[in-house]
C-alpha cells in the first residue's frame, strides 16, 4: 500500500474513532489493530469492503448498516481532509462531495496537465468582482491545495449556514464577488511526490535522471512532470531568468527551478495565463510553501493601491511583507500578472520550515490565511 493511502486509511479509522496514535503513512501496529477492530465491529468485514467503504467515505459516503442491510448515504462530518496526504485523486473525490452537498458550486476545469490530469476551478460566487487564488505550482508544496479546498467548504458551510464566517458576510461576497479557485496547478508533480515514481510513468527515466538532488523525490520535486518549473515559465523577465539559472548550472529539464524551453511552453502555465486573460481578475494570490512572508512586488512595479493592500494582508496573516522581490525568482505567475495588468498579485508563502512543509502544520496555516482568502475579493 502506498504512504498516502495508509493516511486516508488511517484518517478514516480516526474519524470513526477506531485510532490511536496519529495519523501517518505508516502501516503499523496502531494501524492493523484499528482495520481489524472496524472489520470485527462491522461484521466481518473483507479487505475488499473496507476499502470501498473507505473509498465511499472520501466521495462523501459512508456506508450504515440497518436491519442486517448495506445502505449507501450522504455522510454528516466535513468533507475536506487535511490531515492526510493530499492526493490528485482525494481533492476529486472531494470535489465530487462538495458539489453534491452544494450543488450551488461553479466547478470546471480549465485545462489538462501533461498526463492527462484536470485543471480544476471552483468559482465561489456570481458577482462581478473577480478574483483568483491558486495553489500548488510546485509539487512539493501540496499542502496549499488542501488549504484551498478547506477555505471553500467552509466558504460553502457558511453561506448555506449563519452567512457568516470569521465576521464577514459570505452571502454578500457571493453576490457581488467571484472567487475563481485552482487548488492545484501542478497535478502531476503532486501524485509524483505522494506516490512516487511509478515505472508506468512515461518519464521514469528522466525523472530519475533530471532528480540530480540525491534525495528522493518526494523531498525535492517542484517541478512539473517534464521536469519544467511551471513558476519559471511565465512572460516575467523570462530570458533573466533563464540567465539566473544557467549561473547555477540549470540547463535544462530539473527537480526544480528550470524555466522550460519558451515562456507557457507547458499545458499547466499556458492553461492558467489563457483563463487569467479571459476573465478580469481584480487581484491574485498565489500560494506558495514555506517562510510566513508575503511577496507582492515585480521589479520596480507599484501602486499606491499595491502597497496598502500588501499591508493590510500582511496584518492579517501575521505574515512578513518582502519589499524587495527575490532576484532570481522572475517568471512567477504573479510577476506575469503584475506586469501585464499593473493590478495586485501575491504570492503567499505559508508554512514555516523546510519544504515539504507537514500536514501536521495545516490547522495553523488554515488560521493564519482563512481571513485574508475571505479579505481579498473586498479590497
Ligand atoms: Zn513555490
Amino acid at each position: 500500500m502506498k504512504k498516502a493511502e495508509i493516511s486516508f486509511m488511517k484518517s478514516f479509522f480516526k474519524k470513526k474513532g477506531y485510532l490511536s496514535g496519529e495519523v501517518n503513512g505508516n502501516w503499523d501496529e496502531n494501524g492493523r489493530r484499528a482495520a481489524y477492530r472496524y472489520k470485527r465491529e462491522h461484521g466481518n468485514l473483507s479487505d475488499q469492503a473496507l476499502l470501498e467503504e473507505i473509498q465511499c467515505y472520501g466521495k462523501g459516503y459512508e456506508v450504515k448498516k440497518e436491519k442486517g442491510k448495506r445502505i449507501i448515504q450522504y455522510r454528516q462530518e466535513d468533507i475536506v481532509q487535511t490531515d492526510i496526504d493530499y492526493t490528485y485523486d482525494r481533492m476529486s473525490d472531494n470535489l465530487t462531495a462538495l458539489k453534491m452537498r452544494y450543488p450551488f458550486l461553479d466547478i470546471f476545469s480549465i485545462g489538462e496537465s501533461v498526463l492527462g490530469r484536470q485543471l480544476y476551478c471552483v468559482r465561489l460566487g456570481t458577482g462581478e468582482r473577480e478574483v483568483s487564488y491558486n495553489g500548488v505550482h510546485h509539487a512539493i508544496e501540496w499542502i496549499t491545495a488542501p488549504l484551498l479546498m478547506k477555505f471553500i467548504e467552509n466558504f460553502c458551510k457558511a453561506y448555506e449556514g449563519s452567512g457568516m464566517l470569521r465576521g464577514y458576510p459570505v452571502r454578500d461576497i457571493y453576490q457581488d464577488c467571484s472567487i475563481d479557485i485552482i487548488p492545484m496547478v501542478n497535478p502531476d508533480g503532486v501524485d509524483l511526490v505522494l506516490n512516487g515514481l511509478s515505472p508506468e510513468n512515461p518519464y521514469y527515466n528522466d525523472i530519475l535522471r533530471w532528480n540530480t538532488s540525491g534525495l528522493p523525490v518526494s523531498a525535492v520535486w517542484k517541478a512539473n512532470i517534464k521536469g519544467v518549473d511551471l513558476n519559471r515559465n511565465y512572460p516575467a523577465e523570462w530570458e533573466l531568468s533563464k540567465e539566473f539559472q544557467e549561473e547555477i548550472g540549470i540547463f535544462g529539464p530539473h527537480y526544480a527551478g528550470y524555466g522550460g524551453e519558451a515562456p507557457l511552453s507547458e499545458p499547466e502555465s499556458a492553461a492558467l495565463a489563457a483563463f487569467t486573460r479571459e476573465r478580469d481578475f481584480q487581484l491574485v494570490l498565489a500560494f506558495h510553501t514555506q517562510g510566513e512572508v508575503i511577496y507582492w512586488k515585480f521589479l520596480d512595479i507599484e501602486t499606491p493601491e499595491m502597497r496598502a493592500i500588501a499591508k493590510l494582508f500582511s496584518q492579517v496573516t501575521g505574515y512578513t511583507l518582502e519589499e524587495t522581490p527575490y532576484a532570481s525568482s522572475y517568471a512567477g505567475y504573479k510577476d506575469w500578472f503584475i506586469q501585464d495588468f499593473l493590478r495586485p498579485g501575491f504570492t503567499i508563502e505559508v508554512g514555516l520550515g523546510i519544504n515539504p512543509i507537514p500536514i501536521t502544520q495545516f490547522d495553523t496555516i488554515y488560521e493564519q490565511t482563512e481571513e485574508l482568502m475571505l479579505l481579498a475579493p473586498l479590497v
